[in-house]
């Protein structure tokens, strides 16, 4: 099927406009019509190559929200017409233990992400959710609640299952105490969830600027980072720090913010961290953690809680010829709080 998206042809030109071919249909696969597809920081890591592995062209995109066009004759689970989702993997070996505990992100055989990744099947290289259409197997479709309005849905395909999953692994619940470094777009999600899940939140952030967003989104407070005396004074306080900083940063001023036995747990994807000191870790038998996404089946039970608590992303609509501005914009923490590409705006090949 030919199909129109937008790739990053080198580290340093701007994402443009790229037709390919997605594969034909498999008997166990699912085609979409992408109506929307979120932003998220990982999409601009791949397009500058920061992590070093981006293969080119590189079609980025892993929060998809989309209408199926097409089954293959062995789906049971889908028809034309139904409102799916599609996150951040769309393959796996699912024969390990991993698999089978639902886990596919740590596939002991190697997951298969929406885009920069070898097809288990052909080798080529994947093709994400800054495009029109999408053909994935059917384990890796997500079933969209009706009851959450489409055009917010995309951004908890990465951004919510991301930190929904630590809080879940940590056991979050009324009478947590969660802190959350950085508010972007994990960061916005790991207030609403942790909110929802009944813990008391606080938003740790560079500045005060965001202070009205981050309790009209559901945090309690906001401690600014630089702050060394309200730093002080939240000294052993949190169960849980979810830290989302997207660049290299020193943890050791938050690690001693964590009660005895608390966690930090990155999520930012940031290669190596400013020195860390073994003091606090050792003080209060603190841990630093890391968490990746989350399985599928987690993933639905994270739609179904949204569905059922009404926890929607914030987003700020744009069209696909927007994207390298909101590039630019997320770059320097001005997004309030996940751009979402509204793929009406990419005119269908044949349309072309
Ligand atoms: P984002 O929307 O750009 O938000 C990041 C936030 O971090 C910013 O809003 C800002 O918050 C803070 N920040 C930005 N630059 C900073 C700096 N130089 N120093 C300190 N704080 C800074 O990004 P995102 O989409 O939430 O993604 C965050 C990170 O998570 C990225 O590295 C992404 O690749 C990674 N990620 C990981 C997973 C996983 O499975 N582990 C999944 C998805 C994404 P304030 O303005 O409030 O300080
Ligand atoms: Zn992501």
């Amino acid at each position: 099927m030919k199909t129109i998206g937008y790739a990053a042809l080198s580290p340093s030109t701007p994402l443009a406009p790229f037709t390919f071919e997605r594969r034909a249909l498999r008997a166990n696969d699912v085609a979409m019509e992408i109506l929307y597809c979120g932003v998220c920081h990982s999409d601009l890591h791949t397009a500058r190559n920061d992590w070093g592995w981006t293969q080119y062209p590189a079609v980025p995109g892993h929060e998809i929200v989309g209408r199926v066009t097409h089954v293959g004759p062995d789906v049971t689970r889908f028809r034309v017409g139904d409102a799916v989702a599609v996150g951040c993997l769309v393959d796996s070996c699912q024969e390990c233990d991993h698999c089978h505990q639902g886990e596919e992100q740590f596939c002991t055989n190697g997951r298969t992400d929406t885009y920069n990744a070898p097809d288990r099947i052909t080798g080529e290289n994947t093709y994400g959710g800054y495009a029109k259409h999408l053909v994935v197997r059917e384990e890796f479709v997500l079933r969209v609640p009706d009851t959450l309005t489409l055009a917010h849905v995309a951004p908890l395909l990465c951004a919510g299952i991301t930190t929904y999953s630590p809080l879940r692994t940590w056991n979050v619940g009324p009478g947590s105490r969660v802190g959350v470094i950085g508010l972007g777009g994990l960061g916005h999600m790991a207030v609403k969830l942790a909110a929802g899940l009944g813990a008391d939140v606080t938003v740790m952030s560079r500045t005060n600027s965001k202070e009205a967003d981050a309790l009209s989104l559901g945090a309690d407070r906001l401690l600014v980072s630089s702050d060394s005396a309200a730093m002080a004074a939240a000294q052993s306080h949190f169960d849980l720090i979810i830290d989302t900083v997207p660049v290299k940063h020193d943890v050791n001023p938050y690690m001693s913010l964590l009660k005895v036995d608390g966690t930090l747990v990155l999520v930012g994807q940031v290669g190596p961290l400013a020195e860390p000191t073994t003091v606090p870790l050792i003080l209060g038998r603190r841990r630093i953690a890391g968490s990746l996404i989350g399985g599928i089946r987690e993933t639905q039970e994270m739609l179904d809680f949204c569905a059922k608590k009404q926890i929607l992303p914030d987003c700020e609509m744009i069209r696909m010829d927007q994207i390298n501005e909101a590039f630019e914009r997320m770059e320097h923490a001005d997004v309030r709080y996940r751009f979402v590409i509204d793929m009406a705006s990419l005119p269908a090949p044949s349309a072309q």
